[in-house]
């Protein structure tokens, strides 16, 4: 992307010399004025900035990210389409926010700007004079905030204000030189240290929290106040959850002006609200030198929950001075607002939060807020570049603080159990060879990724840590990089410095590889004998494993190892020594099925399950179909794939069909290799076999059926998780088996006297790509397929083909949630001994996409080879492959069909009802394809196209349509049919919806 480009060339100034550690400091003085009807912010900065480097400045960057509320093509705007969500896209620009109105002065000169060329949220001060190294100068420049509607952090909802991320701040200036970056909304910031004094005009009734200390005696009076009154409240109110919006008040007629001042931070944010609840507490810290003021406030909206905020935020304060080091300032806020940028967020001595809908939730989202005063507030990371230093050290201490006050919680799926989530998606990426490694710059982590490796994987590797060398130590080590680099910017290098001199060398390898690096590890205990325990280490992060051993006696101790060690032999176990590598001591092993020892017990259930640990997983999906010569059919899945994917995976589906009394079903395996080379990120291998019946005979009502057997290998492109685009490979081998009655005349009558078999072998070679955008989805595929010539059928079926299929299709969505849609469909028979016959089998060209054109047998219909005069409403269902042509026009017309090309398109637009809740639409097929109604005929070039009306769900996968119009031919053939009813199709994309392809599918 673009602005990476642009970020990457303000980060690498890495032809500079290494030098010594230096940081600019800033001095901030702003008074700001709130006009509440217009939802607008008046400031006046005054910056005093300070060159603590050793280079001469000429410019300095300053972002100013109300801007990336300004426009659609903003990195804000972009990554929110990246990340799925449409609602800034299409909001009513007059919504939207931006910065305007500056005018800047050096020590009282004027001094020109410049917007970046990509980003309007960053913008350029040329200095009039450069800055020396030591200098100090005076920047000034008036600014106009049009405070947008929340979309992220900066925002307001009604006269709720969210003020953050708010006035012009320059960018980071340090050894590798200017950090200037876009707002984004997943991707945090990088901030320069200094003080702050922040005065508010605003209506007197407004109550504000803020980063810093209230000056004014008077109104910390007033909310002292408010607060005794709320602290009487809360003991007589009921403890429930309020619902519904809660109006707000006029606003006071007289403003009042309030002022924060704050030092050694990097930030400063501020909350207006004229509904907040008031809660205050003090909180005095062993070795602080006063009391810390804890306030909260917060709307009715959760106010049973927030009635133990102020209890909460004591608890976190005091664990994070515990374990990290003291609270450094002298207060501490929590704020429940408007927040459409995850749970809650923080700011250097105030945090926001959203819902919590309980109270163990708010208690562990403002913990965790809380606790990002330390990490990114005191220890002021690059949290764009490294943000596992930020969400990750922090994420890891919320966990111990959840731990501590709380029982364990899993989370519980339906059907699949219970899972922790942290580590079930860092197996379900790492097995997949999805995975980024932590320390990558959040706007190139895929959504899923920004989650599992910002905060879950680094707070494991921690977690790894603590289970090699204790908790105490890795408190102690942490509690010497905080002092080291408190109010300072380390970097990755600084932290693992740290943590190596303080717990020695050989931690740093797996410690560092886990942050920064995708290498995986995986222990598995090889064997328990005479009391001797045998453990095996795979994976390229030399990583330690710690296992529980009970001994025969039954004594129970912990051992730790690292591969390549040879452990010293264990007291002798003696019978019944049992060996395993818990989970939570283990938590970055890539595959538990293989830490404990013993052989695994089967453990069979109802559903796909996560069956990852000690028991053999087996699991059973009860299964229902329907087609017309099967009749209805029940069965059982049975297979071993988990939410989690597993190296080896297999699935037997039989089913009984109650009219045929055939057992049919469906089975197969599959093998993936993990980055077997270069450019390819997973290789699988599968292969399968099934079975239904699709030819009755009316004449005994006797079902014949089909067994395809294929076998596929699939190449997946290593293409990076941000780039919408994902492709694929493949070669496929398919071996088609149809049986059929076998006639022949005896005495002159025809008789069946058997069966025969129908036989083709089909290789395909094809490929794919997606792009899966937001506002206009796109891909195609191309493939070239083989189909034998077979000798034991007729004449025409013996056919061999060399056929090239194009597929091109894309969408624009033109609104909220609707699209216009578009598909084009090229074939051509580079080589087909029927090219010149008007005799049109199962394989030729078609049109209309239904059961008998599914020549291959790939997909799933109710119906095939469909009698006419019984089950004529089979044929309509269509699907939309081929020419994907929406009319039911039954395959005993040899109508639509070509052995030659054809080309055709398909068209759908919804209609732009808004969010109506019925998905109308008008769709447009037509194609054109070479045809011969006799072969003795010239080919000729055939159009034919039909439109109506439809009705879709599931992105088009799932419809149904009328036709309307249509060309003479078709519209001839559908009266033939009957009336306008039977004219309809259905459209039912029923493959790829096994449990394992969806399962695969769902980050
Ligand atoms: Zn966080």
């Amino acid at each position: 992307m673009r602005s990476l480009l642009l970020l990457s060339l303000f980060c690498c100034t890495s032809l500079l010399p290494a030098q010594e550690y230096f940081q600019q400091e800033v001095d901030y003085d702003i008074s700001v004025s709130l006009n509440d009807r217009t939802h607008e912010l008046l400031g006046q900065l005054t910056l005093g900035y300070t060159n603590n480097s050793p280079d001469q400045l000429t410019r300095i960057p300053f972002h100013v990210w109300p801007n990336a509320f300004s426009s659609t093509t903003t990195a804000f705007a972009k990554q929110k389409l990246r990340n799925g969500d449409t609602e800034f896209y299409f909001d009513d620009s007059d919504n939207w926010g931006e910065l305007d109105g500056l005018n800047f002065t050096v020590d009282g000169n004027p001094a020109r700007h410049q917007a970046d060329a990509s980003h309007p949220d960053i913008v350029y001060l040329t200095l009039p004079e450069p800055l020396a190294p030591g200098g100090t100068i005076t920047i000034r420049t008036p600014f106009r905030v049009d405070v947008p509607n929340s979309y992220s952090r900066l925002g307001h909802v009604g006269e709720s204000y969210q003020v953050t991320q708010w006035y012009p701040k320059p960018a980071v200036y340090d050894t590798d030189g200017w950090h200037a970056m876009p707002y984004l909304d997943q991707g945090e910031f990088y901030s320069e240290f200094g003080s702050f004094k922040v005065a508010i005009t605003l209506p007197e009734n407004y109550v504000v929290g803020a980063t810093g200390i209230l000056e004014e005696a008077s109104e910390r009076e007033w909310l002292l106040e408010k607060a005794a009154t709320n602290r009487k409240n809360l003991v007589t109110r009921a403890v429930t959850v309020g619902t519904g919006e809660e109006p707000f008040p006029a606003s006071s007629a007289s403003t009042k002006t309030i002022t924060f001042t704050a030092e050694r931070v990097h930030d400063f944010a501020w909350f207006a609200d004229k509904r907040f609840k008031v809660l205050h507490d003090t909180l005095q810290l062993a070795g602080a030198p006063e009391p810390i003021n804890v306030w909260s406030m917060y709307t009715e909206t959760e106010a049973a929950l927030w009635a133990r905020s102020t209890e909460y935020l004591k608890r976190a304060v005091r664990f994070y001075s515990d374990k990290v080091g003291t609270y450094p300032y002298p207060q501490v806020t929590g704020v429940q607002s408007a927040l459409s940028a995850g749970g809650g967020m923080e700011y250097p001595m105030i945090t926001v939060i959203g819902l919590s809908y309980s109270a163990r939730s708010l208690d562990e989202v403002l913990t965790h807020e809380v606790g990002h005063n330390w990490f990114y507030g005191i220890l002021g990371s690059n949290e764009r570049d490294s943000p596992w230093m930020d969400e990750g050290l922090n994420s890891y201490y919320e966990g111990r603080y959840m731990d501590t006050y709380y029982e364990k919680e899993q989370t519980n799926v339906p059907f699949i159990g219970s899972l922790d989530l942290g580590r079930t998606g860092y197996r379900y990426l790492a097995r997949q060879g999805r995975d980024q490694a932590p320390n990558t710059n959040a706007d190139s982590l895929s959504q899923w990724n920004y989650w599992i490796q910002a905060y879950s994987k680094p707070a494991m590797a921690l977690s790894e840590l603590e289970a090699f060398v204790g908790a105490d130590k890795v408190d102690a080590a942490m509690r010497k990089y905080y002092r080291q680099w408190r109010f300072k910017h380390p970097q990755p290098d600084d932290f693992f410095r740290v943590m190596e001199a303080e717990l020695g060398s050989e931690i740093s390898p797996w410690l560092a590889d886990a942050m920064l690096t995708t290498k995986t590890s995986d222990w598995k205990v090889n064997s328990v004998r005479n009391g001797q325990i045998n453990l095996a280490h795979s994976g390229d992060r030399p990583a330690p494993a710690t296992a529980q051993i009970e001994l025969g006696d039954g004594t129970k101790l912990a051992r730790t190892q690292v591969p390549g060690e040879i452990p010293e032999k264990q007291a002798d176990g003696g019978e019944g020594t049992k060996a395993t590598l818990p989970e939570a001591a283990n938590p970055l092993d890539l595959y538990a099925h293989n830490n404990a020892s013993g052989t695994r017990k089967p453990v069979f259930r109802f559903g796909i399950g996560t069956g990852d640990a000690e028991k053999l997983p087996l699991f059973a999906l009860p299964l229902l179909g329907y087609n017309i010569h099967d009749g209805f059919q029940a069965g059982v899945a049975l297979h071993n794939r988990t939410l989690l994917p597993q190296p080896f995976e297999w699935m037997i589906a039989p089913l009984y069909g109650f009219s045929s009394g055939e057992v049919n079903g469906f089975g197969g395996a599959r093998y993936r290799l993990l980055r077997p080379f270069s450019g390819v990120r997973q290789v699988m291998l599968s292969a399968g076999t099934q079975r239904w019946s699709d030819f009755t005979l009316a004449r005994t009502d006797e079902a014949y059926g089909y067994a395809r057997t294929a076998a596929k290998v699939e190449f997946y492109f290593d293409n990076p998780p941000i780039t919408e685009r994902k492709t694929k490979a493949f070669i496929q081998g398919i071996y088609l088996n149809k049986n059929r009655p076998a006639f022949a005349r005896i005495d002159t009558v025809t008789q069946i006297v058997g069966t025969r078999d129908e036989a083709n072998l089909f290789i395909r070679l094809g490929f794919e790509s997606r792009t899966e955008r937001e506002i206009n989805p796109f891909a195609y595929a191309l493939t070239l397929e083989y189909k034998n010539r077979d000798d034991g059928q007729s004449e025409a079926f013996e056919a061999s083909h060399l056929r090239l299929d194009g597929t091109v299709e894309g969408a624009f969505q033109y609104e909220a949630g609707n699209f216009f849609r578009y598909r084009v469909f090229c074939a051509y028979f580079i080589q087909n001994e029927l090219r010149d016959r008007a005799f049109y089998p199962e394989s030729a060209l078609s049109l209309v996409d239904n059961a008998d054109s599914d020549y291959r047998r790939d997909g799933l219909y109710l119906g095939r080879n469909v009698n006419p005069d019984q089950n004529d409403w089979a044929d309509q269902q269509l699907g939309r492959r081929q020419g994907g042509f929406r009319a039911p026009i039954s395959s005993q017309f040899p109508a639509f069909k070509s052995n030659n090309y054809m080309v055709a398109t398909n068209l759908d637009v919804d209609l732009p009802f808004g969010k109506l809740p019925i998905p109308l639409g008008v769709f447009l097929d037509a194609g054109y394809y070479g045809f011969r109604a006799l072969s003795s005929d010239p080919a000729t070039g055939r159009f034919s196209w039909v439109g109506g009306a439809s009705l879709t769900l599931l992105d088009n996968r799932v419809g149904v349509f009328l036709p309307l119009v249509a060309d003479p031919d078709t519209r001839n053939l559908l009266d033939q049919r009957g009336g306008l009813l039977s004219g309809l199709s259905v459209r039912l994309q029923l493959d790829g919806w096994l449990p394992w392809k969806w399962v695969d599918g769902i980050l």
